[in-house]
């Protein structure tokens, strides 16, 4: 075994001037490995000698065969600063990437520039904002300076005056992500609602854009998000909504610091299409998630189907679905080959618990029974790594005697998923282009999980038959499937 570095992340005061330090080069020379019988070494030469070729590469690669994780190799630190604690929400919103943020806790804010929104800025409610943000800024000025606070708080002071700075409030924070989640955010921010975040989004593409075009590709925003929260938000009116529970009273419950979570049990769930009904609706409405629970509990089949509708409607096929849909859960328990776990444990969100490999199960390929020749030599080689697998597991343990097990050899794992990633699976793993063990594996998945939740899984289906799909159940095709 040999290790060698590729690469590191360096300031970019460095590197800036050669015109071949883009980190689409590792990228590509990874991306390449796949095909390639070249070395790495030689695949990273090419790479850095063509960058053209490698970045047509890594196009093909990544956007024409979908194998995206490539673009993982590809590495950016970002310092973005002076950002409200709001687009700080959106930021940090994205979980893959990494993030240090400069802390209210144990810095002084007082002297930070005040912050207005662009919105606002050019609104009727800006000098109304600018004072009323300046009197935030005052208090919390005055508790930080007060003697007697801070000898009775001590380091604790900052920490609880801070809670009146405004979401206005400007801060920094160093972003670490790869290039896939780079252009992922780069295009949820595209068409967001709030300049800043449509701001950040010119400013991160601006940034990295052109230093590695092949990687960050489709940034022109998610229509489909919009259109389905304006579907579920339409079809939820008139229904239950905070406002109507207190119509009647003068004023709406005041909070304290006193804190209400985990005052009952958490809740099992017993009914997992109605949880991912309640946190759809949870997330447009203004109710608690028990009480959407309640309503989606009552909710027919019917109704249930037709608040999943826009998401399946309005949804393409390469985006993941709402994170709603990480409200359930799926536990799986089956054998499976080496050579099929190679791909399945290549699936990092979820859970994967696995046995040792047992040297008295193999799967035995169709090439193999052809020829009762190759058939006999296949089996005598199984039957004799399992007695070496024995004898070395007698004397060295079971880790080193699994070395002389092969790609057919089984193993029994548990493969947990919730709903959101299984379709992410399954888009990949149906599909004709996957690996027919896994395929089946994947096929399997989809019939048990449409015999006992029909409805969540209506769309649950390979790339490949995605459009005959849509066009079946809803009644349109991907191109005119927005509402
Ligand atoms: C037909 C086919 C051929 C393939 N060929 C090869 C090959 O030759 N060589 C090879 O090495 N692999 C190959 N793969 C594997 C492939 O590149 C993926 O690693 C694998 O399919 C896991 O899928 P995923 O990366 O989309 O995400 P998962 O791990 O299932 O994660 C789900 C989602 O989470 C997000 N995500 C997860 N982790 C990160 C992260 N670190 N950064 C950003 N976003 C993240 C992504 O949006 C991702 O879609 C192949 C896959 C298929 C389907």
């Amino acid at each position: 075994m040999k290790v060698t570095l590729a690469g590191a992340t360096i300031d970019r005061r460095f590197w800036k001037d050669d015109p071949a330090a883009t980190p689409e080069t590792i990228s590509a020379a990874y991306a390449r490995i796949s095909h390639s019988p070249k070395t790495m070494g030689e695949l990273r030469d090419i790479a850095v000698d063509q960058i053209e070729g490698a970045r047509s590469s890594n196009e093909n690669i990544i956007y024409r065969m979908g194998h995206s994780s490539v673009a993982e190799h590809a590495v950016f630190n970002l310092d973005i600063e002076d950002a409200s604690r709001l687009l700080v929400e959106f930021i940090e919103h994205h979980r893959l990437a990494s993030y240090t943020e400069r802390s209210q806790r144990y810095v002084f804010f007082g002297d930070k520039e005040l912050v207005i929104p662009k919105e606002i800025e050019d609104s009727e409610f800006r000098e109304d904002v600018i004072d009323l943000e300046r009197k935030k800024f005052d208090l919390y000025n005055r508790m930080v300076s007060d003697a007697l606070m801070k000898e009775k708080y001590g380091d604790k002071l900052l920490e609880q005056a801070r809670y009146v700075l405004g979401l206005t409030c400007p801060t920094d924070i160093g972003l670490t992500l790869n290039a896939r989640e780079l252009e992922y955010i780069i295009a949820q921010g595209t068409k967001h609602d709030l300049s800043e975040v449509r701001e950040l989004s010119r400013a991160l593409f601006d940034s990295c854009g052109d230093l590695a075009p092949s990687l960050i590709k489709y940034t022109s925003g998610h229509d489909h998000i919009t259109s389905t929260r304006n579907a579920i938000a339409d079809w939820m009116k008139g229904r239950k909504s905070k406002s109507q529970i207190f119509e009647c009273q003068s004023c709406l419950p005041h909070t304290t610091m006193e804190q209400n979570v985990c005052c009952e049990r958490p809740t099992a769930i017993d009914d997992p299409e109605a949880e991912i009904a309640a946190a759809l609706m949870f997330e447009i409405g203004d109710l608690s998630f028990k009480e959407y629970r309640c309503i989606a509990r009552e909710m027919s089949d019917s109704d249930l189907m037709d608040l999943f509708t826009p998401v399946f409607r309005n949804y393409p096929v390469h985006a993941s679905l709402p994170r709603a849909f990480e409200m359930m859960y799926l536990t799986f328990d089956f054998l499976i080959s080496a050579s099929a776990f190679a791909q399945l444990k290549r699936h990092r969100m979820a859970t994967l618990l696995v046995q040792g490999y047992d040297p008295d199960d193999w799967v035995t390929p169709q090439v193999y029974i052809e020829n009762p020749d190759h058939t006999k030599d296949y089996l005598d080689l199984m039957r004799e790594s399992s007695v070496m697998f024995s004898r070395i597991k007698k004397e060295m343990g079971q880790d080193v005697a699994s070395y002389v097990l092969t790609n057919a050899h089984r193993r029994r794992v548990v493969f947990k998923v919730n709903l959101r990633e299984l379709y992410h699976f399954v888009r990949l793993r149906s599909d004709q282009h996957a690996q027919d063990e896994i395929r089946e594996i994947s096929n399997r998945m989809v019939c048990a999980m449409k015999e006992h939740f029909p409805l969540v899984t209506s769309m649950l289906c390979g790339k490949d038959t995605y459009d005959e799909g849509k066009k079946r159940i809803l009644g349109c095709s991907s191109e005119k499937g927005g509402e």
